[in-house]
Order: structure tokens, then C-alpha cells, then sequence
């Protein structure tokens, strides 16, 4: 995701990813997703969804999901909606495993667990069902019904991460930041909407079959982080290619679509040069109505229809730089958002710099983030529970603007101060090589650290506050 500027907008991100090569993780232990949802006009989603996954550990009698569509019902204590926005709510009417009935329980905010039919040893596959109906939100969210589109982002149970003591990890669906974190799985989707809607989603469609007044996409995609879908009844749609990769460009507000399918196109191969070969056949971009600048998913983001020209084309190449940073290599974005929100942002410093005429001044980025930071941190000192790191969990920044100042701003500092030091080629060919070495897995601060070698020190300053920009 994407605030936007340094001053206090925003802008989100989503990411994209499709066919592989032989580095796309361990096929074997990869979860399958099938997911099967149908849209009626009243918003209500419809969904049939069956995982199937190895077991984590012996003994496994439970499986755990993060259900992000509860944060945003009535009975959330903790949630992305605000006053404007409009709860939505899920009903479960099934849940089998092993292709019996089972109980199942909602845990913390959002969390859900389904027992299993029986005991598991390591690395045998579970196969679970869950049946319900999503009553989608009404506003400007990951997950509405919007003015002008339908944005389904996080909206079906996703298996939770184990952690290193072998503990579920819930994360709870906080207002700021993007609290998601999972493995990358294999997806097949397929959604039925009435014919008037376009449908962008994280592939491209396999197949499109028309029936009277529906429409049914189906979609297969494999190693993927997450699956998300927008659906418009105004959408235009515009193509470029991108060395081996189609780029969509679904948009109904744009006055120059070719510029901007062009910008996309451009951002994609400037990031497939730098640090790994965008692996996938396709990635589409998303025009909807959002409240933050514009939100990550594999082989997709969404960009929000209320940016200016300049601020719409930065959120375009953050979002993107995404598909390297979230979407292939993973973190965990509750506990370390700066491992995907920094690098995205210098990615993007790194692309305008590279790339004139776009009306974006890399300097000014340089320029407007130590103002920024500066005045962050100075409105901020002696404040209870302020940090100037730029590595906290979402809880800690203690908000929004001190989130945006720490992770954006002053994260991109942080690599701008690396490059400074060890030059801009051999910063790259590190991240370059994290990039290899992590991708389609989960990286964590550690494997950051090691992979930046004798940046480590600059690095280390800055995620724990040792570098203050104020006084
Ligand atoms: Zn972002």
C-alpha cells in the first residue's frame, strides 16, 4: 500500500504474480485454494472455498485461518472501516474437513479455526471446506462495494502462517498499514457476476463463459501470496506488453490510458532488470474508488481514482514495485511492514530517478521525506510511546502519521543512506540477490540484514532509532 505524500496523503498498493519457473518453491507443499464465489447485485458473495495443505506439525488437530471480512462486520473491535463506511457481514453455512462436518470457532478479532476430523502428522494433507455469505461493506475499502467498483480484497479464509515456536500467527485487520501475511499458494478461482461487470483479478481469465445474464471467469494461478478481484461495470480495458508479460490497464477515469499502460509497462521491466525477471504471464492494474492511494496484490494493484496525474503515477510504480517486495519474497506485515514498504518505496525513488519526463523529481522525494521525518520527530519527542524506528509493529507507530513517516519516508532515507555509502549498482545487486534467494518464501529482518552485508550497521541504525533526523 501507498500513502502518498510526504505530507499526509496516502496511497496503497496491491501485487500480482503467474507462470513459473523451477524456483517457485517447494510445489509439493504448496496449499491449493479453490474458490468459487458468485456476486449477486444486492452484494452479497457467495463463496465455496476448499483448501487443501500439509500439516505443520504432528499431532495437528486444528487448522487456522485469518478471516480478514469479520474485521469489517458490526462486531469487530478492530477495523480498517471508518464512520462514512458501511459494516458488512458473513455467515457460515458449512465447514467440513477431511469431508466431514466439523466445528468450527472465530477467534480474537479475526481469526477462524476449524477442527479437524482427526489427528495430522507433519506434512500429511489436510482438506478443509468452508461454505458462506459475504454481505460486502459499503465505502472506500480493500473489501467494498464502491461508488464505481466492487473491491474484493482479503476476502475469503486464508491459512495463517506458523511461526518459528510453531504458533498460528492471527493478525488483526488494524486501519493502518496492510496487517496480511501468508505463504504462497496454488489458486483456482472462479467468480459469476452479472454480465455488465468487468473483471480485473491476481491472473488473467482461462476461460469466460457467458450464461444468459451471468458471467463466469475462471481462473488457475499457481505460487501466489493471495488472489483478489475488482469488478467494474465501467471499466475500459487497455493492453501493452511487457517483455514476455500482458499488462491490463482496467480504467474508467483516465485521460491518457496508453501513458499510463506505457508507465506500467515500463515500471515492470525496469524492476525485471534490477532484481529477479517478473515470473508472470500477466499483471493487471486496477482503477477503483479506495481511500488510500492504491493497494498491492500479486499480479494486480489497485490505484485509486482520486489521485492528481503525478500522485497517480507514483502510486502506479509503488504498487509495482510490490510484486518484489510482498508479493514474491514475503514478510510478515503486522510485525516488519518496512521489509515490503521501504524497498517499495525506494524502488519507485529508484525508477524516476532512472526515468524522466513522468514530472516526478527523485530529489524532491529525497527533499520532502527529511522534512517529513523531521517534522515527525519533532512534533513527536518526549511524546509517551514514540519511537523514531523505522521498525515497529503496526501497534507501535501509535498511528497513521508516525506509521507513514517511519516506513515510508524515513524507511526510503534508510536505503537512499545505504546507496550513498556502498553505491547505487552494488545496493541493487543485493537486493537483487535477496530478491533470488527469497522469492515465493517469507524473508524476515535477519535475512534483510545478512543479505545487505556491511550495510548492516546503517541499516540497523535506522530500524532501531539510532539515526533521528530531528534536531
Ligand atoms: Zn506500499
Amino acid at each position: 500500500m501507498r500513502r502518498f505524500s510526504v505530507a499526509v496523503c496516502l496511497i496503497i498498493c496491491f501485487a500480482a504474480v503467474a507462470a513459473l519457473s523451477a524456483c517457485s518453491g517447494d510445489e509439493r507443499t504448496r496449499a491449493e485454494y479453490e474458490i468459487n464465489c458468485v456476486y449477486s447485485e444486492e452484494g452479497v458473495l457467495s463463496v465455496g472455498e476448499t483448501v487443501e495443505f500439509s500439516a505443520e506439525k504432528d499431532g495437528q488437530n486444528r487448522a487456522y485461518f485469518n478471516f480478514y471480512p469479520l474485521a469489517m462486520t458490526e462486531q469487530a473491535e478492530i477495523t480498517p472501516l471508518e464512520n462514512s463506511d458501511v459494516a458488512g457481514s458473513v455467515a457460515v453455512r458449512s465447514v467440513t474437513a477431511g469431508g466431514k462436518s466439523t466445528q468450527y470457532e472465530f477467534s480474537g478479532n479475526n481469526g477462524f479455526i476449524v477442527n479437524l476430523d482427526k489427528s495430522y502428522s507433519s506434512g500429511q494433507r489436510v482438506k478443509i471446506s468452508i461454505d458462506y455469505d459475504l454481505t460486502l461493506p459499503k465505502g472506500d475499502k480493500r473489501l467494498s462495494i464502491t461508488a464505481k467498483t466492487v473491491n474484493l480484497g482479503n476476502f475469503y479464509p486464508i491459512l495463517a502462517v506458523f511461526d518459528d515456536k510453531g504458533e498460528a500467527v492471527f493478525c488483526d485487520y488494524y486501519g493502518i498499514g496492510d496487517p496480511f501475511y501468508s505463504e504462497t499458494a496454488d489458486y483456482k478461482v472462479s467468480v459469476t457476476v452479472p454480465s455488465e461487470y468487468t473483471v480485473a483479478a491476481s491472473s488473467y481469465a482461462s476461460s469466460l463463459d457467458v450464461d444468459g445474464d451471468l458471467t463466469k471467469y475462471e481462473y488457475r494461478q499457481s505460487a501466489v501470496r493471495d488472489f483478489a478481484i475488482v469488478m467494474s461495470k465501467e471499466y475500459n480495458v487497455v493492453s501493452k506488453n511487457a517483455g514476455d508479460t500482458t499488462v491490463n490497464y482496467y480504467y474508467y477515469a483516465d485521460q491518457t490510458p496508453e501513458e499510463t499502460v506505457s508507465l506500467a509497462a515500463e515500471a515492470l521491466n525496469y524492476f525485471s532488470d534490477r532484481f529477479l525477471k517478473y515470473p508472470f504471464d500477466t499483471f493487471s492494474v486496477a482503477q477503483a474508488t479506495f481511500s488510500e492511494g492504491g493497494m498491492e496484490y500479486p499480479l494486480s494493484c489497485l490505484v485509486s481514482d482520486k489521485l492528481s496525474v503525478e500522485g497517480y503515477r507514483y502510486a502506479l510504480v509503488h504498487e509495482i514495485a510490490h510484486q518484489w517486495w510482498y508479493s514474491l519474497v514475503g514478510n510478515d506485515q503486522v510485525n516488519e511492514s518496512y521489509l515490503d514498504e521501504s524497498l517499495a518505496e525506494y524502488s519507485a525513488y529508484l525508477f524516476f530517478d532512472e526515468h524522466n519526463g513522468y514530472g516526478l523529481t527523485s530529489q524532491n522525494f529525497i527533499d520532502e521525506a527529511v522534512s517529513a521525518v523531521k517534522l515527525c520527530e519533532k512534533i513527536n519527542q518526549g511524546r509517551e510511546g514514540f519511537s523514531p524506528k523505522v521498525k515497529q509493529s503496526l501497534t507501535e507507530y501509535g498511528g497513521e502519521y508516525v506509521y507513514v513517516n517511519m516506513v515510508y519516508n524515513k524507511g526510503l532515507l534508510m536505503m537512499e543512506s545505504a546507496e550513498n555509502v556502498l553505491g547505487r549498482e552494488k545496493t541493487i545487486n543485493r537486493l537483487s540477490a535477496y530478491c533470488k534467494k527469497y522469492a515465493y518464501r517469507i524473508a524476515d529482518t535477519e535475512d534483510f540484514l545478512s543479505a545487505m552485508g556491511n550495510l548492516k550497521p546503517i541499516i540497523l541504525s535506522y530500524l532501531e532509532g539510532k539515526t533521528a533526523l530531528y534536531p
